[in-house]
């Protein structure tokens, strides 16, 4: 998720000038059912040498899977199996990066992410840390990396979070949860085969479908807003709709729901997102509730802010037989409630995008508690 303003604002005695952000995007993509087999081909073509490896972090749910048969490792390539079960954190970066360093003597040719946001967050960051000096913590925040990452290519095998195309990878540190967001986070590549997407859960398809689906509605109801967003949020916002409330078959959902994700993460890139996610990190951060689903649980709950998304919202979840966990704030004791509070109250340009420049005005700590009681 990208947290800072994209306007940066210089004030000179006279004006206000607006520099416009001068945003990275992918370079490159392939798009289309089987597209993943062309994988080989377009490694070859950035193999340094017979010595560099590409390294594939792949998700743990396809160990035994004919998809890591597909996978053109060769030569001394390595496939590294990672668990989804919680979002990456910073040391498990730097481990990755030390046993690659001590493994091989050359720097890898690349990496390559093989899951949902989880471990193309992984991938993202342990490319950067590749060529960066220190510990990854060291670059949570903005701009902090100095040095470009090594190649590194996206593959989605879920759809929704828009990792595939956004500039940050959030990652949760020692201190902190929070995106290293910078212009060598995004990748060199994109490969978008909406059949790898086969064999997600219903439940699991809803929560992180639902990401994008909020993505939209945070970024087009925000006061950040301005065309080039507008234009993203309101095509994935149409194919969140027609994937989710229609009855479209199998396939065309899929690859809808892929294009969603896709063009989501570029409405967000240029605005911000909202109310959910601010709150929604205060759960992930206290209660390691994981993104999908936690946005899924605060947006249930947020009407006021946005009638109609919640509305359409309910809709999908009743068509979809979703059940959310409830009551899961109901035992937190004062305390644990504060943590959660300040950590949603930290994510001040959420808030700003949300509600305008005064939102401190009507967000205080006893409306987010009384929300977050709710819940
Ligand atoms: P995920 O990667 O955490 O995966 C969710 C579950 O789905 C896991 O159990 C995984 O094993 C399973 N799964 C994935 N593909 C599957 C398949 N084809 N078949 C069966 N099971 C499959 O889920 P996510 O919602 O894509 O990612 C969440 C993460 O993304 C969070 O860590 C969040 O912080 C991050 N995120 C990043 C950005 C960004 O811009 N970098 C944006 C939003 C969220
Ligand atoms: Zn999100």
């Amino acid at each position: 998720m990208e947290l800072k303003d994209t306007r940066i604002k210089k004030n000179t005695p006279t004006e206000e000038k607006v520099e416009y952000k001068n945003f990275p995007m992918v370079p490159r993509v392939v798009f289309g059912k089987g597209s993943f087999d062309q994988l080989g081909t377009i490694l070859m073509a950035k193999r340094k040498n017979s010595e560099a490896p590409f390294i594939f972090l792949v998700d743990d749910v396809f160990e035994g899977k004919a998809l890591v048969d597909r996978i053109p490792a060769i030569l001394n390539d390595r496939i590294v199996l990672i668990s989804a079960d919680e979002e990456p954190k910073t040391h498990q970066v730097d481990a990755l990066v030390q046993k690659i360093r001590e493994d091989y003597a050359e720097v890898p040719s690349g990496i390559v992410g093989i899951g949902g946001g989880t471990v193309m967050d992984l991938a993202k960051a342990v490319s950067i840390m590749m060529n960066n000096e220190g510990s990854t913590y060291e670059y949570q925040g903005w701009d902090l990396v100095k040095r470009p990452s090594i190649y590194h290519v996206g593959i989605p095998t879920i759809s929704g979070t828009g990792a595939e195309v956004s500039r940050t990878t959030v990652l949760l540190g020692p201190e902190k949860k929070l995106g290293i967001n910078s212009d060598y986070t995004t990748f060199d590549q994109v490969v978008l085969d909406p059949d790898l997407t086969i064999g997600v859960s219903k439940e699991q398809w809803f929560y992180t479908g639902m990401d994008c689906f909020i993505h939209c509605v945070e970024s087009l109801n925000g006061t950040f807003l301005n065309a080039f967003s507008q234009s993203y949020g309101e095509k994935a916002f149409q194919l969140c709709k027609e994937v989710f409330l229609g009855d479209l078959p199998e396939a065309e959902s899929r690859d809808k729901l892929m294009m969603a994700s896709w063009h989501g993460g570029m409405s967000i890139a240029y605005s911000q997102v909202g109310v959910a996610h601010a709150m929604s990190y205060g759960l992930s951060y206290l209660l390691g509730v994981k993104h999908g689903i936690g946005n899924c649980i605060v947006f249930n709950h947020l009407e006021e802010f946005y009638p109609e998304g919640v509305a359409l919202f309910k809709r999908m979840q009743e068509k979809h037989k979703i059940e959310l966990p409830m009551g899961i704030c109901a035992d937190l004791s004062q305390g644990e409630l504060d943590i959660m509070i300040s950590v949603a109250l930290g994510m001040e340009p959420l808030w700003e995008n949300a509600l305008g420049k005064e939102w401190k005005k009507t967000i205080t700590p006893s409306k987010l508690k009384s929300i977050y009681e709710k819940i």
